[in-house]
């Protein structure tokens, strides 16, 4: 039996008869750039996740770097984010010219731990001219970076304490997490922007690649929009230097159709995370790898589901061959990363994250899996460990 880690060619079937005329008539018209496709999205995804304002744009690691530039995010600046996720993160954070601070992440949700960053201002920081500096660069801490890993919130309500306490903005990386909830609010809604991407792998995606940041403020959605076409307005007439950063309108149509689809999709990864549960109970798993564990008062989107595991690397090999795919998300954290090397930091700094990033792996969770598949992924575990 094969289980891919994903496959969307079921799922491409349940929503074609709807897509390919609307793409037909895009083509007719020959209009690709920023028109209603892109409008409807922005609309829509921005009422999905409590928000104002959204701003399509061409990837998600587009909306990062595009939600630093609106907030004038640059050199001599410093913004606190996790090791323990997609490079776009810290990449974003050093190509706008800021310096990432990397800390680490809470052993059971992988996500930012506010204890280390309440411990990072306390310990590491002073306020200097109404403005907190990292004592041992200089540099001003301007914004908190979160992600929102694997589809479940980072632990919002003691972070966004932490940034109003000290004048810090909030980015959400929220590309993992579209419709994820914490506390009755949704994944984008918390910070100034919310930044989500529609790469293919992601619970919505596109045909190619896509993004978008929401906004909740007037005037910041207003200069995102405007630094996404270059900082011109009126077109011509620049007073800032933005790029391009558009979504096209074929993309926005496919997400526009797929939205309608994204929480029936969500509630079958949500179905699958609880079979398996069952099923490692079952098989006697429950003490020998770790589930992932769901933070109550929030909905977890599954946009991976990860498990820690002894052995990893050998279990890995093993799937493979029993025609499982697996991945390991990620294995080398940001701080570790050999361009990053001038930020100074060594092994032992983030020691939760380069656990994880020993020892987790993302097992295949998307809706269209049948029962049997998710079972022949759990005895194919199961065998592993008891042939030692
Ligand atoms: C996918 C992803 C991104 C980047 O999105 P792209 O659309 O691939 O550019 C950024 N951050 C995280 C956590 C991601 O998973």
């Amino acid at each position: 039996m094969q289980v891919p880690l994903l496959d969307l060619k079921l799922q491409y079937q349940s929503f074609k008869a709807e897509l390919l005329p609307l793409l037909e008539s895009i083509c007719e018209s020959q209009a690709f750039i920023l028109g209603p496709q892109v409008t409807a999205l922005e609309a829509a995804v921005a009422k999905y996740s409590d928000c104002e304002f959204g701003i399509g744009v061409s990837s998600g690691t587009d909306a990062l770097l595009l939600a630093l530039m609106g907030l004038d995010v640059g050199p001599g600046d410093e913004v606190i984010t996790s090791p323990y996720t997609f490079f776009a993160t810290g990449g974003t954070i050093a190509r706008a010219g800021a310096r990432p601070v990397y800390l680490d992440i809470e052993p059971s949700t992988y996500n930012l731990s506010p204890v280390a960053v309440q411990r990072f201002v306390e310990e590491s920081c002073e306020v200097r001219d109404g403005v907190l500096v990292n004592r041992a660069t200089g540099g001003r801490i301007r914004a908190l970076m979160p992600v929102h890993l694997y589809g479940q919130c980072a632990d919002m309500k003691p972070l966004l304490e932490i940034a109003k306490r000290h004048g810090l903005a909030v980015i959400e990386d929220a590309a993992q997490a579209i419709g994820s909830e914490y506390a009755g609010a949704r994944a984008g809604s918390f910070g100034a922007v919310g930044c989500f991407s529609f790469f293919p792998s992601k619970n919505l995606g596109a045909f190619g690649d896509a993004g978008l940041c929401t906004a909740r403020d007037p005037e910041l959605a207003e200069k995102l929009r405007v630094l996404r076409v270059h900082g011109g307005k009126p077109k011509y007439y620049h007073s800032m230097i933005g790029g391009n950063f558009r979504i096209d309108e074929l993309q926005a149509a496919v997400l526009n159709v797929k939205l309608k689809h994204l929480d029936g999709w969500t509630e079958g990864r949500q179905r699958n995370a609880a079979i398996y549960r069952e099923l490692f109970e079952r098989a006697g798993l429950a003490s020998t790898v770790t589930l992932p564990y769901e933070m109550p008062n929030s909905r977890h989107i599954y946009n991976q589901f990860v498990i820690r595991a002894p052995e990893r690397d050998r279990l890995k090999t093993h799937l493979a061959e029993a025609g499982v795919g697996t991945e390991i998300y990620y294995p080398v954290p940001l701080h570790l990363q050999q361009c990053f090397a001038y930020l100074g930091m060594k092994s032992g700094d983030c020691p939760e994250s380069e656990r994880a990033a020993r020892e987790t792996l993302a097992l295949p969770v998307y809706g269209e899996l049948t029962r049997g598949q998710l079972e022949h992924v759990v005895d194919s575990i199961a065998r592993f460990y008891r042939a030692g």
